[in-house]
């Protein structure tokens, strides 16, 4: 049956666009602040999602949602990351959670993401939230009579219309809001794509390191080896557009052949198999003009996407969320200052994507391939590029601390001053 706007039931106080981590952590807080919340999501849980590696700032959020010990029990502890390169005489290079300049966790999770996602949206559910699932927003008039007007589409096409006194656009990668308002535009520095897939039973390394993601670069882009629990491994490779457009064959044989660009990796999957689809991702980083507007925001993916490198898609979601919770809590308690609490929201997340960002955006460089794998690795004391705790800081703030940069700016500053003169190196070296 068609209900109508008019329909009572039909009203709350926030309505959220999408199940992912973002939102999910924004509903389950908003829920504990006594508002009544409602999810819209599209899809039917568990379902396969990429976003699988974590990072130690994560714990904290898990530790206040209360789902800490159910992470524990689908994931797999990471240690930390390590980074393989493809030029001779540079080793591998491993950056531990626990060399950090600040620790917060010497561990981090690898997660399946469809059980990760289905215990995140249970919680919320649990705290409080209505969720419509499957359900699809597939239309928005913004400020209508006071209100927002969501369309929703049920899973038999039944159709519902809901109105709300604050929308949050936690959409992912759709970025509904963002699309329909023509704020979404394609960020240039990091014109790539990415396929990827599941692996069952690929070779990990030994011992306590055995949950690390390990990162290859090729010279097309890099590689991830993530393991996850049962034997799979997920597998992905991100690469150029150009790259991308020089295939001729399958997929399935563009993959192989991409896999094959990393020797170690494609040893590490000798006598592994595939198990399920691969995956490819175009149109890849992006951002939106703005993260707000009159009584709406954006959280996560909906907002901006940059390359997963660091594992920070999720931590920047969760964090969005959990701050996204303060701020349409207080516009909502005090309408007229809303502007200013959405404004400082923004201004929050921009200065923490803006931290990554530097290093995402050279992490293709030659000369951040070095500093990514100067000899030494592992030896913290000896380490010529952990002077001035400049290593430590980088690891800090690649184990979540572009939210906290307290204490790191300084070495931080120090590492960049570092990488300009190396960068300046490579521009006189002669080209061979
Ligand atoms: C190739 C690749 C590798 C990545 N690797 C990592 C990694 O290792 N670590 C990491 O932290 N991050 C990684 N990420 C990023 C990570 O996937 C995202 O940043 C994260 O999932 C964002 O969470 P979110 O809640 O904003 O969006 P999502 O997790 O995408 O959730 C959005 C939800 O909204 C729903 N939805 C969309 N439109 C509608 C609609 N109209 N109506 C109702 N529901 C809707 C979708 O079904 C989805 O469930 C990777 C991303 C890519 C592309």
């Amino acid at each position: 049956m068609t209900q109508t706007a008019s329909d009572p039931n039909c009203f709350t106080d926030v309505a959220v666009i999408g199940g992912g981590p973002g939102g999910a952590t924004v509903s389950s807080l908003l829920a504990e602040k006594g508002w009544r919340v409602t999810l819209f999501e599209k899809d039917a849980f568990p379902r396969f999602h990429i976003g699988e590696s974590l990072l130690p700032r994560n714990l904290a959020i898990f530790a206040r949602l209360g789902v800490l010990d159910g992470i524990r029990r689908i994931g797999v502890p990471k240690r930390g990351a390590e980074f393989i390169p493809h030029i001779p005489n540079r080793s591998t290079r491993t950056f531990y959670f626990s060399e950090a300049l600040k620790p917060i966790s010497p561990y981090a999770f690898q997660v399946p993401r469809d059980g990760f996602d289905r215990l995140l949206l249970d919680n919320a559910r649990h705290k409080g939230v209505t969720v419509h699932q499957p359900a699809t927003v597939d239309g928005i008039e913004l400020d209508r009579a006071g209100t927002h007007e969501l369309q929703v589409r049920g899973e038999e096409g039944d159709r519902q219309l809901w109105r709300c006194s604050f929308l949050v656009d936690a959409s992912g990668r759709d970025s509904f809001l963002g699309r329909r308002l023509r704020w979404k535009w394609k960020n240039p520095r990091n014109d790539m794509a990415a396929i990827y897939a599941h692996f069952q039973d690929g070779q990990r390394r030994q011992g306590p390191d055995e949950g690390n993601i390990s990162v290859y670069w090729f010279e097309q882009g890099w590689l991830w080896l993530i393991p996850l629990p049962g034997g799979v491994m997920s597998v992905g490779a991100v690469c150029g557009m150009d790259y991308l457009r020089s295939r001729r064959g399958s997929l399935a044989d563009f993959f192989r052949e991409t896999i094959e660009r990393c020797p170690e990796a494609r040893d590490r999957l000798t006598g592994a198999h595939r198990i399920g689809e691969i995956h490819a991702t175009g149109s890849y980083s992006y951002r939106s003009r703005k993260s707000y507007g009159h009584r709406f925001l954006m959280v996560g993916d909906a907002y901006t996407f940059l390359d997963p490198v660091f594992s920070s898609g999720v931590l920047l979601a969760m964090r969005g969320g959990e701050l996204g919770a303060e701020t349409v809590d207080q516009a909502l308690r005090r309408p007229r200052r809303g502007w200013l609490y959405l404004r400082r929201h923004q201004r929050q997340m921009d200065r923490a994507i803006g931290r990554l960002a530097w290093f995402v955006y050279r992490f293709h460089t030659p000369a951040m391939r070095e500093l990514f794998s100067l000899p030494g690795a592992g030896e913290v004391a000896r380490d010529r590029s952990n002077l001035f705790r400049m290593k430590a800081a980088v690891i800090s703030l690649l184990g979540g601390d572009f939210f906290y940069p307290r204490g790191i700016r300084l070495p931080l500053l120090l590492f960049k001053g570092v990488y300009y003169v190396t960068a300046m190196r490579y521009r006189r070296a002669p080209r061979s």
